[in-house]
């Protein structure tokens, strides 16, 4: 049962729609799609400034060169600095601390295929795509970003302006983070927070996903970057050059080899929590570690002996996978190649990695969160996990936090899609459901 202040703060965010949408447009506005990931300062200034005149103590960390690195700078064609708001909020000294993130960073904005402006914020009434299930006739607002992961900002954003307008003090104390690079993996973003004590909390909440279900679990991943060296020679007598491509091509098979009979299974149950039904259908209804050949680029032409090819591999991490045993395993299967053939030449580098979590469907705190945000949107959903990974890992794996996670979108808002969407209404129930967390979770009395 909602108490007398939680419907006011309900009625509070239902009436502040229309500053909602026009903060969520400013955002849009801006464009932060990673790589190479320009103008996170500006943003973290509107948003600084807005936590700002609601009385939070605020502060905007840039990454370290360190962070940098480990998020493959280069390679990743990453510009300018990588900065990532902290909003705090004092209680009263009776409660645990509470995090909640989101991230500011957006996926890449195709060039073509936009029926919308994608940084342009409009809004309409209804969608030629499918509705979302918390659809009242409310509209959807439109572009990059507006369901992942800046319309969860909006919500926060309406969920601590309600808390601060009807002047209701907190238990514990509440930290906003607004943080970067989570599209390319988050090392510089909430990696870099939490890593660096910046952040320290007891739970946590990560307002990212959809708000179709709540989100329990996700794989690490390690993206390696492999390079094979051969000699270049004419191309009609190959047999005086050592063939870079030929070589990755035995490196290749091995590999396929290792995930699709070794790494396939590798499992670690999660029961209670779905996959969804795409992985259902393929029989995968565990967490299981995969592998994926993402690029490959070698040679001049066909005349020549090629002497470098050079690929990038993911390789998806089960929870309790590390990066040491990854780059150890990995390892081994290319040296398993090498000792056959004393020709072929390798180097192997690490983009970044970040490790995988699961929190138990019977953690006292995830059936907890999953009661209120029932409570606050009427409608249970269920505990969800995903073969990608999601900046949860963090505050899991690193932070040792409780948490868990939910957003806006599911299956409907074309995220990392042209024509991304999110309904109104559906940014509105997130909102209460992240206000409600934060008054039961903190305390108000
Ligand atoms: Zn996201």
């Amino acid at each position: 049962m909602l108490s007398s202040v939680e419907r006011q703060v309900f009625d509070y965010i239902e009436s502040k729609r229309e500053p909602m949408i026009e903060l969520l447009r400013e955002m849009v506005r801006i464009d932060t799609q990673t790589p190479p990931g320009l103008n996170y300062d500006t943003f973290c200034e509107l948003i600084a400034d807005k936590y700002h005149t609601l009385g939070y103590e605020t502060s905007i960390h840039e990454a370290t060169e360190k962070y940098l690195k480990l998020s493959g700078k280069t390679h990743m064609g990453l510009e300018g600095p990588r900065s990532n708001l902290v909003a705090r909020l004092k209680g009263k000294g009776k409660g645990p601390t509470l995090h909640a993130s989101v991230h500011l960073d957006t996926a890449a904005i195709q060039e073509e295929g936009w029926t919308v402006d994608p940084l342009g914020g409009e809004v309409t009434e209804t969608t030629p795509y499918k509705k979302s299930i918390h659809d009242k006739g409310g509209g959807y607002i439109w572009g990059r970003g507006v369901a992942d992961d800046k319309g969860e900002l909006a919500a926060l954003t309406l969920a601590a302006e309600a808390l601060s307008g009807l002047d209701i003090k907190l238990g514990g104390d509440l930290i906003i983070t607004a943080n970067c690079d989570e599209e390319i993996g988050g090392v510089a973003g909430l990696g870099y927070l939490i890593k660096e004590g910046i952040v320290k909390a007891d739970i946590g909440l990560q307002i990212d996903g959809g708000l179709e279900g709540i989100g329990l679990a996700a794989m690490g991943r390690t993206r390696f970057q492999l390079t094979t060296h051969g000699v270049s020679y004419h191309g009609q007598v190959p047999i005086l050059g050592v063939n870079a491509i030929e070589k990755m091509s035995k490196l290749n098979v091995a590999l396929t080899d290792y995930w699709r009979n070794t790494l396939l299974k590798r499992k670690v149950p999660a029961p209670g929590i779905d996959l969804g039904e795409a992985l259902r259908e393929k029989g995968v209804t565990d967490l299981t570690a995969m592998l994926n050949i993402g690029t490959i680029h070698g040679g001049v032409q066909g005349a020549t002996v090629p002497d470098h090819c050079v690929e990038e591999v993911l390789r998806g991490m089960v929870p309790g996978e590390t990066y040491d045993q990854t780059y150890a395993e990995f390892k081994q299967v290319l040296d398993g190649v090498k000792a056959k053939d004393p020709a072929l030449e390798y180097s192997l580098d690490v983009i970044n990695y970040r490790e995988g979590y699961v929190v138990p469907a019977t953690d006292p705190y995830a059936l907890d969160c999953q009661s209120i945000i029932g409570e606050a949107i009427g409608v249970k959903l269920p505990f969800t996990g995903t073969l990608a990974s999601t900046d949860m890992n963090y505050q899991v794996v690193d932070g040792g936090m409780k948490c868990v996670s939910f957003g806006v979108g599911g299956s409907y808002h074309r995220g990392h899609k042209q024509d991304e969407n999110a309904s109104i209404d559906e940014i509105i129930e997130c909102s209460k459901a992240t206000a409600l967390l934060i008054m039961r979770k903190l305390g108000t009395k």
